[in-house]
């Protein structure tokens, strides 16, 4: 039974002002079926799922049978999509409540896909398989690169059909995150009335920087905390080659974690201009411009928070000017301190920033592939392969070899710490597509159990991994879509 599996649920959401949330109770549909589960997950939340008869499972998490102290709400938001305002709100996304782990932090458990809310406007509220099974996927991939994630708890399966053109399965998704709350949220609130955002702001403080909740100039220090968050997280997504593909100020966490894995997806070759998602004609959301998107998204949070800020408006927007001009750099410094992890450097020179460029420059004009060259840079000898039998890579090789002897250290053990930061093995799209056509069309798990496996430990190279690790040909043309 539900005691069993060790919910410890909260509603604090749902305890804020009512114009923030609604009650939404999941659809009934015809027949659950649990697709897949995340075990390891599941024990680090301290929930014993596999107590858990299959069954009581799907109804579970599909929503049919709600766990104890689980009060299920839609929440407000509203948001920017690629620049223009709208009204928005989980459509069909339902939160159960908070549960708190063994380690006494609070996460959201959300089932995305559960049917329709007073915020679905003209959709169904549904989610297909496909999508949710690619939102585990990736998400799970980020988590295990060291990225921080919403998680994945468990797809499972309605039985029933959803339409998107064709008919495809419905699915729901069990999604566990620090908060949802989002830019978007603030959005929301602050076109509401002041209370209202003030109370979402301190909720947020208690949430994400309880330390703050004392301190003096509190909504400034939080702002800066936000900014600070993305700047490291958008940082985090560059050294991957991770494209968001839609970050539209409702799908930007205050929390920093990263949220709605719709039209993502990993960049192969190096290419600054690189967009994958169907919708994105002006490259908004390209690989390139996702540091300046941040930063335009920040000053989307900055408005709400004026009044926050300083009584003075003047002042408020004079200290918001502040964190948002200090951004890039912000985010440049946590770029540069990983980039010099990839190429295994531990001190800092002033031409650190330039060595790393001409590589860039380099792999960017070759076409070279951005996960593979950083790990096969990450080996104490010479890089074998075509692609670099080229001068100007040679010439680079011998620039970073001198750099890295100044340093002093092992080249063995640069190469082995290098290993530890560049990954062997990311979600592949022509792998993932693979994995979710056969669970899609032929209702097989098996490739999507092993592509998980081997995205589990990202920085393990291994034979029986080749096929994980080499990239296509070219996927200039591979596309992504969103709300599916
Ligand atoms: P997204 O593009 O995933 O960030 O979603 C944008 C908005 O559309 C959110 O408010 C979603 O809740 C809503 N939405 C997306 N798909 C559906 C759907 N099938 N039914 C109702 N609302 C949806
Ligand atoms: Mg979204
Ligand atoms: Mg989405």
């Amino acid at each position: 039974d539900h005691d069993a599996v060790g919910w410890r649920f909260d509603n604090t959401y749902a305890r804020l002002p009512e114009a923030l949330h609604t009650p939404a109770n999941p659809t009934a549909v015809r027949e659950p079926k649990l697709a897949i589960r995340n075990e390891r997950l599941a024990e680090e939340l301290g929930l014993n799922l596999g107590s858990m008869p299959p069954a009581f499972a799907a109804a579970v998490l599909a929503g049919q049978d709600l766990p104890g102290g689980s009060l299920p709400i839609a929440q407000a938001y509203a948001g920017h999509q690629f620049g223009g305002f709208t009204m928005l709100g989980d459509g069909r996304a339902i939160l159960l409540g908070e549960h708190r782990t063994p380690s006494g932090q609070l996460v959201d458990i959300q089932f995305k896909g559960a049917g329709r809310t007073r915020f679905s406007r003209g959709g169904d509220g549904r989610a297909a398989l496909g999508p949710m099974l690619r939102e585990y996927v990736i998400s799970e991939a980020m988590a295990a690169l060291g990225i921080p994630t919403t998680r994945s708890l468990a797809v499972v399966t309605t039985g029933e059909p959803v339409y998107r053109g064709t008919a495809l399965r419905g699915a729901v998704l069990t999604r566990v995150a620090a908060s949802h709350i989002r830019v978007g949220t603030f959005e929301y609130a602050a076109r509401r009335d002041g209370p209202t955002l003030r109370a979402l702001a301190d909720y947020a403080i208690d949430r994400h920087d309880p330390e703050l909740a004392t301190a003096p100039q509190k909504y400034r220090e939080f702002f800066r905390a936000v900014a600070d968050r993305q700047a490291a997280l958008v940082a985090r997504w560059q050294l991957v080659g991770f494209i968001h593909g839609v970050m539209n100020t409702d799908n930007m966490a205050i929390s920093g974690e990263t949220i709605d894995y719709g039209p993502c997806a990993f960049m192969n070759a190096y290419d600054p201009a690189t967009v994958f998602s169907s919708i994105d004609h002006g490259g908004r959301y390209a690989y390139g411009n996702q540091p300046n998107i941040a930063q335009w998204n920040l000053a989307r949070l900055a408005e709400t928070l004026l009044p926050l800020l300083d009584a003075d408006s003047e002042k408020a927007i004079a200290f918001a000017m502040e964190v948002l001009e200090a951004f890039p750099t912000v985010f440049g410094q946590h770029w540069l301190a990983g980039m010099r992890q990839k190429l295994g450097l531990q001190t800092e020179e002033v031409g650190d920033a330039e060595l790393i460029q001409a590589l860039l420059s380099w792999m960017r004009q070759t076409r070279a592939d951005f996960t593979n060259t950083f790990r096969d840079l990450s080996s104490d000898e010479m890089p074998a392969g075509e692609q670099y039998n080229d001068e100007r890579f040679q010439s680079w090789h011998a620039q970073w070899k001198d750099r890295l002897g100044r340093e002093g250290r092992p080249a063995g053990s640069v190469a082995e710490r290098m290993r530890s930061v560049n990954p062997a093995v990311i979600p592949r799209n022509h792998r993932v597509e693979e994995a979710l056509s056969a669970a899609e069309e032929r209702d097989d798990l098996t490739a999507l159990h092993r592509l998980l496996a081997a995205l589990a430990a990202p920085f393990e190279a291994r034979p029986d991994r080749e096929g994980y690790q080499t990239a296509p040909p070219d996927d200039g043309r591979y596309r992504t879509f969103c709300g599916t």
